[in-house]
């Protein structure tokens, strides 16, 4: 049983990341324990948990199979050198992933979180463009509201301005589109939204401006999460990918949070029927409980290297971490786990269900739009002039102190629970915010 004297008098030591450090020390939140679909806070309660973790732990908490795993991986075999050296687990996890993966994309880069994904892939395009003859192609193109984790690449193609604005000039070369989010016209809808498609055409006017020739790549997130779960409006990212293919632009699907079933397939890619030449991932891939990601790449990116000048051969870039023995002995027992367990095709069972009950907090108070995709909620709030994060902070407060974990961005909450996850808990949860909403300030 764990109890509040796990948690030391000084909390000053541990700076704790996108956390309002003065706010949380004053008034802390630990959790000390974990099971499927619930954690157990220091003081003892039991914490219904609607966000998986950080959108991660999608075959719920402590699954015995991934424990035991990681268990039996540290006393066989801890480390191996990643440079130059292999051992068999990162291989067949490579290979299990490749079988869940788009028809196409036959090869995976392994990194230690989504962060580091997006760098990889960012430069694997500048690299194959390089090696296909083609360097003057140098230029990138996110989007507003995209998040892309947070090193330099990440922030520079994202389109979060207070994840950029105290870095400097961050990378030159960046173009964002436009973001796609048009509350006026979508407010309220189910699954994809109607208008906005046309809205990736804007990549036809960026590559005007600058040339396809310079152009080495554009990065999406097939649904934004971090920014308040942002949906492709309904042909938008076929759109993208017939540009990109016109003008020879490699197309990126971040997939850190849409990878490994939140959508009802194993990736959004196959979700939305449009092929991308790189995926990344993280977060999912060892059901959050290692740190790992991993890039999955084209069969023709790969073959560039592979088939390219001799002195190209290597691709000069990875981490002493990559393909980690205990990391690829969880990521192959958390495949194992969403197999026997359906899980990467659960979200498209209660796809229904899911929708009928966000929905439902219609008329709650506060309420300005709700949208929803696969295992993912958004529930937007209107905002206090001035404090456009307070109500919905303060919702996550209460929820907490209620019995529910929820996510806020803005004045957003986010919800995109475990895929193990019942009706009945989907009702608690619904039942739990509808009180919290009517009862926010
Ligand atoms: N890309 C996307 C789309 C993400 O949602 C995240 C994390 N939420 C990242 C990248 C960064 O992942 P990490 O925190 O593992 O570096």
């Amino acid at each position: 049983m764990s109890d509040a004297t796990n948690v030391p008098n000084d909390l000053n030591a541990f700076w704790m990341p996108f956390t309002s450090n003065r706010q949380f020390k004053k008034q802390p939140r630990m959790f000390v324990g974990a099971k499927d679909m619930h954690y157990t806070t220091s003081d003892g309660r039991e914490v219904l948990d609607g966000t998986a973790g950080l959108w991660c732990c999608n075959a719920g908490h402590c699954r015995p199979k991934i424990t035991e795993a990681i268990q039996q991986q540290a006393g066989e075999l801890d480390y191996a050198p990643a440079f130059q050296m292999g051992h068999p687990k990162a291989f067949q996890l490579a290979n299990r992933l490749v079988d869940i993966a788009p028809k196409g994309m036959d090869h995976v880069f392994f990194t230690n979180s989504g962060s580091e994904s997006v760098e990889t892939a960012l430069k694997i395009a500048l690299a194959y463009h390089k090696v296909k003859g083609e360097g003057s192609r140098t230029r990138l193109v996110g989007r507003e509201r995209g998040y892309h984790g947070v090193n330099f690449g990440g922030i520079s193609v994202g389109g979060i301005v207070a994840n950029r604005k105290m870095f400097g000039t961050l990378l030159t070369g960046v173009d964002h589109l436009p973001h796609t989010h048009l509350p006026d016209k979508n407010a309220f809808t189910r699954g994809e939204p109607e208008h906005g498609g046309d809205l990736a055409d804007e990549l036809e006017r960026i590559v005007a401006l600058h040339d396809a020739s310079t152009v080495a790549a554009v990065i999406v997130e097939p649904v934004a999460g971090s920014t308040g779960v942002l949906i492709p409006p309904k042909g938008y990212l076929k759109r993208l990918r017939d540009i990109c293919t016109k003008h020879g632009i490699l197309l990126i699907f971040d997939e850190v949070i849409t990878g490994f079933g939140r959508l009802g397939s194993p990736f959004a890619a196959q979700h939305f029927d449009v092929m991308p030449d790189m995926i990344t991932t993280a977060k999912g891939l060892t059901n959050g409980v290692i740190p790992m990601g991993a890039v999955f790449v084209s069969n023709e990116i790969h073959d560039a290297f592979m088939n390219g000048p001799e002195h190209l051969i290597e691709f000069f870039h990875g981490y002493t971490y990559s393909g980690n023995p205990i990391a690829s002995a969880a990521g192959l027992a958390t495949l194992e786990t969403y197999a026997e367990e359906g899980l990467l095709t659960r979200a498209a069972e209660l796809d229904s269900y899911w929708a009928d009950a966000l929905h439902s907090l219609k008329d709650a108070k506060h309420v300005i739009d709700i949208r929803n995709i696969g295992l993912i909620g958004a529930i937007e709030l209107e905002p206090i002039a001035g404090e456009p994060t307070k109500r919905a902070f303060s919702c996550f407060l209460d929820a907490y102190d209620r019995g529910l974990l929820i996510r806020t961005t803005g004045d957003t909450i986010a919800l995109s629970p475990p895929l193990i996850i019942e009706k009945s808990h989907i009702d608690q949860l619904v039942d739990t915010l509808r009180t919290v909403l009517n009862e926010a300030a």
